[in-house]
């Protein structure tokens, strides 16, 4: 490993993405001071105020095993082999994610795997984690950035290149964004979400399929559930904030009893605390960040949610940001070392990827409430299935993509558009996939896929 501690890198946020960054850079021989505004979630259990567990697909497994840590990761991983889809009947349906034995999704704990890459960050002897520091300022030109300890005091510090990896609410982001002249747009859903739980069962099992995403979809709400380890579940209510029902309509115990009933019958009777847990968890809003830059020459640079915050309808929040850490490594390779280069490509290269993943996460919104009840869905998804079959060099189902591939965003959105008025127009005037017309899929896929493949 070549020694590159001459270089003084700041990151700010030792959250997912800041801490995988800081083992990656650090292992490549980089100096690193990693600041963190929380206290040390290794010693202090500090409620991080969302989503206890996270779903993990190819991206974020490909980054981690560059990193070599995906099998100290493997422990905390439960398979999630498809879709449990709960109707309102209370009837199940399994709907596979994909038709390989390698085309799952992993749930995974938030702290467990923060505390294992903070870990990682600190058993790293050019990174130095320093917690209870939060940044207040960044002065590119000047190269410093400001922090502010728990006793309220401030301490500058000098770097070559400072690296906001500060969540969604990004400090760094909004320094970076004014000494570039660049934009920063924040959309919210009109949905919010709460954490609720089903727990294990007295044996200390999951109460439903373990290997699951669980969906009751209900139209302009619903519920999930992924599991956990040692047998509970975390489940969330996606619902408006406003209307009829919504968060602001569910105000007394009385009203909450009535709208589980009607709607989520089945999980209600495997959630005991739904009541204390729906009125004592905050409320989480659900929103995407689209800036630029992402970069200030050759000092500056935003990562993960800082730079590309998005709803987490895909699951891809985190998996996007650890790709941006193994892309960034990558491109350090390709330009030897060059970091001004290297941040120009990474802004030039992640920004239509970050565009094309905050797009299609807002689309599968859309799918989750109402496309799973779409009566045509189960058959686009066995007919998508049985082309990728006969024809795997040319049809990949988009959702397939964008968890068990690493083609960048932007080709998985471009091709899964052609492909959807594939599946549209091969299933407008059947109803079952005995009636499919091969040779017409296979007409349409070598004339509207062949020329933008590749
Ligand atoms: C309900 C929900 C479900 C989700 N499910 C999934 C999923 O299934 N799969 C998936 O891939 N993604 C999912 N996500 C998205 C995922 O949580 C985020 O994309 C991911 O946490 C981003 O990591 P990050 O390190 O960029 O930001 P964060 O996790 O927000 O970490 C930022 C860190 O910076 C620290 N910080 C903030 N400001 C400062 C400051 N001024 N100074 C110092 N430190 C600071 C914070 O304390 C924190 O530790 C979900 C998100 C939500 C809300």
């Amino acid at each position: 490993m070549k020694n590159r501690s001459d270089k003084n890198i700041v990151i700010v946020g030792a959250g997912l993405v800041g801490s995988l960054l800081g083992v990656m850079l650090g292992q490549r021989g980089y100096s690193i001071r990693l600041f963190e505004r929380r206290k040390d979630g290794r010693k202090v259990a500090e409620d991080s105020g969302r989503s206890i567990n996270l779903a993990l697909c190819s991206r974020g497994i490909h980054a981690l095993k560059s990193a070599g840590l995906y099998n100290k990761v493997k422990p905390l991983l439960i398979p999630m082999r498809g879709r449990m889809l709960h109707t309102a009947d209370g009837g199940q349906r399994f709907s596979p994610y994909g038709q390989r034995d390698h085309e799952v999704n992993y749930s995974v704990p938030r702290d467990g795997l923060n505390r294992l890459l903070v870990n990682e960050a600190l058993l790293a002897d050019a990174v130095d984690v320093v917690f209870e520091q939060k940044c207040t300022s960044v002065d590119f030109a000047n190269r410093k950035a400001v922090f502010e300890s728990a006793d309220g005091s401030s301490n500058s510090h000098a770097f070559d290149l400072v690296i906001g990896a500060d969540g969604a609410g990004s400090r760094v982001r909004r320094e970076l964004v004014e000494a570039t002249g660049g934009q920063s747009k924040s959309t919210f859903l009109e949905h919010d979400y709460k954490e609720l739980e089903i727990p294990a069962s007295k044996n200390g099992d999951w109460e439903i399929e373990k290997e699951a995403l669980h969906i009751w979809p209900r139209g302009r709400f619903m519920l999930i559930a992924l599991p956990n380890p040692g047998g509970s579940f975390t489940v969330t209510l996606f619902l408006p904030k406003t209307g009829e029902p919504s968060f602001a309509t569910l105000t007394n115990r009385e009203k909450l009893v009535e709208f589980f009933e009607a709607h989520f019958a089945s999980a209600m009777k495997l959630m005991p605390d739904l009541l204390e847990d729906f009125f004592e968890h905050p409320t989480g809003r659900l929103g995407t960040i689209r800036c630029s830059p992402f970069h200030y020459s050759d000092c500056g640079l935003i990562v993960g949610d800082a730079a590309h915050a998005i709803v987490p309808f895909h699951g891809q929040g985190m998996n996007s940001g650890f790709e941006d850490c193994s892309e960034l490594v990558r491109l350090l390779d390709e330009n030897n070392e060059d970091w001004a280069k290297t941040l120009e490509d990474f802004s030039r290269i992640r920004k239509p990827n970050a565009e094309a993943i905050a797009d299609m996460a807002i689309e599968n919104h859309e799918m989750m409430q109402q496309g799973v009840i779409d009566p045509k869905y189960h058959l686009k998804k066995e007919v998508g299935f049985e082309l990728e079959r006969r024809y795997p060099e040319l049809f990949i189902p988009r959702y397939s993509r964008v968890m068990f591939h690493t083609i960048p965003y932007a080709k998985a959105k471009q091709l899964g558009v052609i492909q959807r008025k594939i599946l549209d127009d091969l299933t407008q005037d059947i109803d079952s996939i005995e009636q499919m017309d091969y040779s017409l899929a296979a007409k349409l896929l070598r004339e509207r896929l062949v020329p933008v493949s590749g």
